[in-house]
């Protein structure tokens, strides 16, 4: 018999596959995660290749030392999409492959576990009957457990554990009394547990009968053949759930196993995506309804995992990382506010979601359907040339819904005409949150900058508080009584004078949404202000609790950063207040703009939703400038088809393609050098002709936790080119010595 070897994937930095003799008695099949030997550990890989011969020399070969026989095999397909990320993003396989894994499959010590049953305990009749009744009202522990066994299909033992470490006792004496039923269940195949936080539905609606324009858009994604990339474009309230969500009805309907995808950006909007579909797919298990995201639980996300890769889950509802989720039936891909940054994973593998999500419905020949009321210029570009087939909704769909009305406060006039302001909250945008407060109706203030103040600095000297680690400056926190650098997360306590002066009259500078909080409460009486940020949302499930609150009614001003500008979709807000915009104006960033505009049509979008009369009052000292004009008039198209103008005068994206490398020194000279150095050896690659190289510079904050950081950007209006010169360039990076690390981003969003 010939021997076997195996070509394995790890997450390892060198893009090579690593050979095995296989050895084991079951046929070896690319797609089967394997644990190998590496160096002196055991690691886990991924099969990819299947030989009869290595050109390892025999004496250095060593052998695969378990199979994962818990995961059947991943696809062929899977495989293919990470084999085309890695080389598109400049990686290795594996580093692409395995951290797209659940985190329990890439430890072989758990495999024998996720075989193992699990053990899960769930309410009896009688138990539901009697249970609450019994218990001692203090026995907090006790109802605890109660609560979550009559709140969910079932409890497994590993959260009932959580809750208490002597659940599992309780349990048992409870179903020695029949209250409960305990079952095992395979764990690797169980269905997933029903969310016991997802909102409940609204009440059952009646299907809406779709617009017009919403008709056009779901019978074009019903009806596609092969890959076929729709843009839709709907202005803020339009109903492009509405679309989505019939399309997939459709599509699922048509093929009693087809699955299909559907992405968001921000995991804040998965549980009203979650209640959305649920309610809609009501016909279809709970179970067959996953969400796949970083907030999840280690064991619900493995479970979510393996449901898709089983073909159980029907929709898969997730955020970024989902867009590398198995899925072998596959049929339709959704990306929704397809604009957002936040599609870009900003570290390790740099990859854009909705550039994979196109890829792969390119791969398997599908629909994926774009929405956003405001496009990325590439994705707007694509449509422009008719290569994305564009499906419009120009018109709120609730009736008498309209787009709100933009005002402009030029705040150089309100203060020649010397017009009362309390702590930047203009005079007309104060007496319009007061007429608001007083109809009963929400207001909502936007801005974006989280703390209480960016600096804090002293008058007599010029002192201002900076991070010891990092070339910026502080953040007041009030609330938390801390200066914190938003870079590193350093802190310290808030100096009660100046440390070079003495000075005891050090002041906060600037504003953040915790001192637009605090002069909301006071500038409008009786208003109930709530703040939703990074920082008042840091525990678990508190994003949800605080927009729940929003929802109910409970807040009259709702203040924060871009967290509540995205697609919520509040009923009540009538007025939008904007503050701070005009930063974004004149970055050097070339997307400063496009990123702004999106921002401020979104948190436009939240006003007048649901027949309220919207209107959104922007505060600026640049009243003329365009971007505001497009804005009043709702002119995304106005807006991108100029910025696209600039962009192919000034050679920009989307009209060439670029890639960063980075370099992180302990000087800021290592890092330059070592750019240098590279730019130098792309001399001697040929694609570089077709490359322009710009000059090494340093990061805008250039020192991060005592490293310095610069970067060097080549472009190409060819994007074989530029991918070609990559990948002929990363041995010799390799090979440069000199910096603690370096990186190569494709396709950057921040420059
Ligand atoms: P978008 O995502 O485009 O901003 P949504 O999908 O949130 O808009 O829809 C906005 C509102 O319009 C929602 O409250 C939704 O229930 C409602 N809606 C959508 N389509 C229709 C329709 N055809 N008729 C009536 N109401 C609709
Ligand atoms: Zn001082
Ligand atoms: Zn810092």
């Amino acid at each position: 018999m010939t021997e076997l070897f195996v070509r394995v994937a790890l997450d390892h930095p060198l893009p090579t596959l690593f050979d095995y003799r296989w050895g084991a008695s079951q046929p070896a099949v690319p797609g089967t995660l394997v644990s190998v030997p590496f160096g002196r550990r055991d690691v886990v890989g991924l099969v990819c290749e299947v030989t009869t011969h290595s050109e390892v020399p025999a004496d250095r070969l060593r052998s695969v030392n378990a199979v994962c026989t818990a995961c059947p095999p991943l696809s062929a397909e899977w495989l293919a999409l990470a084999a085309f990320a890695a080389d598109y993003y400049q990686r290795g396989l594996g580093e692409v492959a395995l951290p797209a894994l659940p985190q329990a499959l890439r430890d072989a010590s758990r495999w024998q576990r996720l075989l193992a049953p699990e053990e899960r305990y769930s309410l009896t009749p009688q138990g539901r009957a009697a249970l609450p009744d019994v218990l001692p009202a203090r026995a907090t522990a006790l109802r605890n457990l109660a609560q979550a066994l009559a709140g969910a299909d079932f409890l497994p033992a590993a959260d009932a554990r959580a809750l208490h470490p002597k659940a599992i006792a309780t349990l048992a004496a409870w179903q020695a009394e029949g209250w409960v039923a305990l079952d095992l269940v395979d764990a690797a195949t169980a269905l997933p547990a029903a969310s016991s936080t997802t909102t409940p539905p609204r009440a059952p609606q009646a299907l809406p009968t779709l617009t017009g324009e919403q008709s056009v858009a779901v019978e074009a994604i019903r009806d596609a053949r092969g890959f076929a990339p729709f843009l839709l474009h709907g202005v803020t309230g339009s109903g492009k759930t509405e679309v989505y969500l019939r399309a997939l009805a459709e599509i699922l309907a048509a093929d009693a196993h087809a699955q299909a995808l559907l992405l968001v950006p921000e995991i804040n909007l998965t549980p009203q995506f979650e209640a959305a579909f649920r309610a809609r797919f009501a016909a279809l298990a709970d179970s067959a309804i996953v969400t796949l995201h970083s907030g999840l639980a280690e064991g619900e996300r493995a479970r979510n995992w393996f449901a898709a890769h089983a073909g159980r889950a029907r929709i898969v509802l997730g955020t970024r990382l989902a867009v590398l989720a198995s899925l072998p039936r596959l049929a339709v891909i959704v990306v929704d506010e397809e604009h957002d940054p936040a599609y870009k994973q900003q570290e390790g593998l740099r990859y854009s979601a909705r550039d994979l999500a196109i890829y792969r419905a390119k791969q398997l020949g599908l629909p994926v359907v774009l929405g956003s009321a405001t496009p990325s210029l590439e994705s707007w570009w694509q449509a422009e040339q008719g290569r994305y087939r564009r499906l419009t909704l120009s018109r709120r769909a609730v009736a008498d819904a309209a787009l709100p009305t933009v005002r402009l406060i030029d705040l150089e006039e309100e203060r020649r005409r010397g017009r009362a302001s309390v702590e930047g909250l203009s005079g007309p945008l104060i007496a319009a949150l007061k007429a608001r407060l007083a109809r009963g109706e929400q207001s909502l203030v936007f801005l974006n900058r989280r703390g209480y103040a960016p600096q804090l600095a002293c008058d007599a000297c010029g002192w201002v508080a900076g991070c010891p680690r990092c070339s910026a400056y502080v953040v007041l926190h009030k609330p938390e009584r801390a200066l914190r650098c938003h870079h590193c997360g350093w802190e310290s306590r808030i100096p009660r004078s100046c440390p070079d002066c003495g000075n005891v009259d050090i002041a906060p500078m600037g504003r953040g949404t915790q001192r637009v909080e605090e002069t909301l409460a006071s500038a409008v009486p009786g208003a109930r202000v709530l703040r939703i940020d990074a920082d008042s949302t840091r525990r678990k499930g508190s994003a949800q609790a605080l927009f729940s609150d929003v929802h109910a009614g409970e807040v009259d001003i709702l203040v924060g950063t871009q967290m509540i500008a995205k697609g919520h979709d509040f009923q009540r807000v009538s007025l939008v207040g904007v503050l701070n915009a005009d930063t974004a104006l004149f970055s050097h960033d070339f997307r400063a703009s496009e990123r702004l505009f999106a921002q401020l049509m979104q948190v436009s979008g939240r006003a007048g939703r649901a027949g309220l009369p919207g209107e959104v009052l922007v505060q600026t000292r640049y009243p003329r400038h365009a971007l505001y004009h497009a804005l009043g008039r709702h002119d995304y198209v106005g807006f991108a088809n100029s910025t696209l103008a600039e962009r192919r005068d000034a050679h920009l994206p989307p009209f060439v393609y670029q890639a960063l490398l980075r370099a992180e020194g302990r000087t800021l000279e290592a890092a330059l050098a070592f750019l240098q150095q590279a730019a130098a050896g792309l001399a001697g690659i040929a694609a570089a002709e077709r490359v322009t190289v710009y000059d090494a510079v340093p990061l805008t904050i250039v020192k991060v936790m005592h490293v310095h950081r610069a970067q060097l950007l080549v472009e190409s209006a060819s994007r074989a080119a530029l991918q070609a010169t990559l990948r002929a360039w990363q041995p010799l990076l390799r090979n440069l010595k000199g910096v603690l690390r370096w990186s190569l981003e494709v396709d950057p969003l921040d420059i």
